[in-house]
């Protein structure tokens, strides 16, 4: 297929009858790409309108019926796609709508050169002709649900939080459960809990069932009490409120089955609620179910002998698997054999795998601890985030949980952790890792990878550029993560800055990587140790940034560019001065207080400048200001 730029000839995009919004708006991108680049106009015309000349079908048009091209569907991991080109037609082809989608930007990108840096940076090159070979192309995600959660990638429907960008999520081939696209975008992920997650308590609503002054529900031993006075509840927070857990035992006969002689439990209490759900919920594949946030589980006297013989992972583990069991027996009965997938936790208390290790050998517990065919294990866990997450080198705890739920060959999801949470600014060198970790993932056998940045926090830079390289990871395990990192370089900061930010995060690889020989460094969060620190290094690294931006302020011709390239370098500048800041006295001995605050300020007005708001997850720079710059830990 040959298009060359300005050509009168009508090309046509041809839609089925009756298209969904979402395949009208993979026309509308088409039309959008192919302008931008070639300046040529396509034109969109619906199956059986008369037409002729060369063409691009979306979906299952009659045409392609006609040309006989039948792929096999059923391999394309839900998001994939195929496209064909043969003489001067090109065929795109999904099992679903945002497939088809996909398979626009696939184009978009491999044949037209565009690239979706970040949400304000896209790049369209102008061509002169585009030229697609008869070819056949097959591309599927490595998982089936995927995503790097930053700023512009990430809503949180109960939290109000909608800033997410969600052209360019789309365009990122995003797909994950803090995404709520419309039809138009392909719809939502398709997974769904009350709050989205940490919602046990949202099941078993304290309420009715907490009340004393209401007798006939009153069922304190429902929740997490404290052992001591069974009225006392113990309090913690969950997402912001106060909140209980609940006892996962209640309902629960020993030898693991749904306890049918009580009229009402914890068990019989979820099942009926996740019902209510699930009829209301018609499209959701997959419910969440899983624990509070923070370590803090059932005290009760059952729950304590369980645990000894089950560990807390096999207590949710047989809850859950009653609960969906039972699910799953009343949908067969009552809709239609619909499938139900129950999503839960492997997470804080609940990380220790219900796993016990024999001469050598892991063995799962016993058989009520091994997750039924419709629960997924969404493990979440921290790294080091120097190392791979099946690096030799990796934190025990994390290595030990992957090795071991990995014996229980069940489905999983994953969590996993890409930034320092309580230092955003610092610089954490953990590109190195992408590969080795999406390639371990996939042979983990995980459906959905989830990699959380810093979606609180916008302009982190380096949370933009791990997202472009894990979003091209997660479509191609072997995505060439040196030739893309550069590519976003360039873009983001510009061709000038390109040899500086190389030589940035090389310096600070090699920075750490020393550090990593004299002793091990645990970069799961900021590094706290000030004598970690090397002030040197921090101005070394701070001048290279500092250069980079006098040679774009002397090169640039475009003006805008220009003071956007700078403006994003500061972003990088800041990640060098942050530790100088927040470790001033040691690092500068001889300096007054009036100094330290001067040193602030001018850190404060680089941040501001560079549209940076946080400095780490739950803290603020407009609150370290109104505290005259006092750190508050
Ligand atoms: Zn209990």
């Amino acid at each position: 297929m040959k298009i060359f730029n300005g050509e009168k000839r009508q090309i046509y995009i041809v839609l089925p009858e009756n298209s969904s919004p979402c395949l009208k708006y993979a026309a509308q991108e088409l039309t959008f790409f192919i302008k931008k680049c070639l300046n040529v106009s396509l034109k969109t015309v619906t199956d059986g309108k008369d037409f002729t000349g060369a063409f691009f079908s979306l979906g299952n048009t009659r045409i392609l019926k006609e040309s006989g091209y039948s792929p096999d569907l059923s391999v394309l991991n839900s998001d994939g796609f195929y496209i064909k080109t043969t003489g001067d037609n090109c065929y795109i082809l999904a099992e679903t709508d945002r497939g088809i989608l996909f398979g626009v930007y696939e184009i978009a990108e491999r044949f037209l050169g565009v690239r979706f840096i970040c949400a304000e940076t896209t790049v369209f090159p102008n061509m002169e002709k585009l030229y697609i070979e008869d070819r056949e192309i097959c591309e599927k995600p490595v998982f089936r649900l995927r995503g790097y959660i930053e700023y512009d990638l990430y809503e949180d429907d109960n939290n109000m939080v909608n800033q997410a960008d969600k052209v360019f999520a789309l365009r990122m081939r995003a797909r994950h459960s803090f995404l709520f696209p419309s039809d138009k975008f392909g719809g939502g992920s398709k997974i769904w809990g009350r709050h989205n997650t940490h919602n046990f308590h949202y099941y078993v609503d304290e309420k009715i069932y907490n009340n004393p002054s209401d007798k006939s529900n009153y069922h304190p031993e429902f929740f997490f009490c404290s052992s001591s006075d069974e009225n006392a509840h113990f309090q913690f927070t969950v997402a912001g409120d106060s909140d209980t857990t609940i006892c996962l035992t209640n309902g629960i006969t020993d030898d693991g089955k749904l306890d049918e002689s009580m009229d009402i439990s914890v068990a019989k209490i979820v099942i009926k609620e996740m019902k209510k759900d699930i009829i209301s919920h018609p499209d959701i594949d997959y419910f969440v179910f899983d624990q509070e946030d923070g370590n803090l589980c059932c005290q009760c006297e059952r729950c304590r002998k369980a645990s000894e013989k089950y560990k807390r992972s096999g207590i949710l583990i047989r809850f859950i698997n009653v609960v969906a069991g039972e699910l799953q027996k009343w949908a067969d009965r009552e809709l239609n054999g619909r499938k139900i997938n129950l999503v839960t936790f492997a997470y804080a208390y609940t990380l220790d795998a219900p796993v016990i290790c024999e001469a050598g050998n892991l063995h799962p517990i016993d058989k009520t601890i091994i997750p039924i065919e419709n629960v997924i294990i969404r493990i979440a866990v921290l790294s080091d985030g120097f190392y791979d997450y099946f690096s030799e080198k990796q934190l025990d705890r994390t290595k030990n949980a992957l090795k071991q739920w990995s014996i229980l060959g069940c489905r999983f999801f994953v969590w996993a952790y890409d930034v320092f949470f309580d230092r955003y600014l610092l610089y954490m060198p953990s590109n190195h890792t992408i590969g080795d970790n999406v390639r371990g993932f996939k042979k983990f056998g995980c459906e959905y990878l989830m990699i959380e940045g810093a979606p609180n926090a916008n302009n982190i830079w380096q949370c933009k550029l791990r997202a472009y390289l894990y979003h091209k990871a997660m479509w191609n395990e072997n995505a060439d993560i040196e030739k893309l990192t550069d590519e976003f370089l360039t873009h983001y900061f510009g061709e000038t800055a390109l040899p500086y930010m190389r030589a940035f995060i090389r310096e600070y690889y090699d920075f750490y990587a020393a550090l990593e020989k004299k002793k091990a460094v645990c970069l799961t969060f900021g590094m706290k140790n000030k004598e970690d620190f090397d002030k040197e290094f921090l101005i070394k690294t701070r001048n290279i940034i500092i250069n980079a931006k006098k040679m774009n302020a002397k090169t640039g011709t475009d003006k805008y560019l220009c003071e956007l390239y700078d403006k994003r370098l500061s972003q990088v500048e800041v990640n060098s001065l942050f530790p100088l800041v927040e470790h001033y006295s040691y690092f500068f001995p001889d300096k007054t207080k009036e100094d330290y605050i001067e040193y602030a300020k001018e850190f404060l007005s680089l941040c501001r400048y560079a549209g940076i708001t946080r400095y780490a997850e739950t803290l603020k720079l407009s609150d370290w200001e109104k505290a005259n710059f006092v750190f508050p830990y």
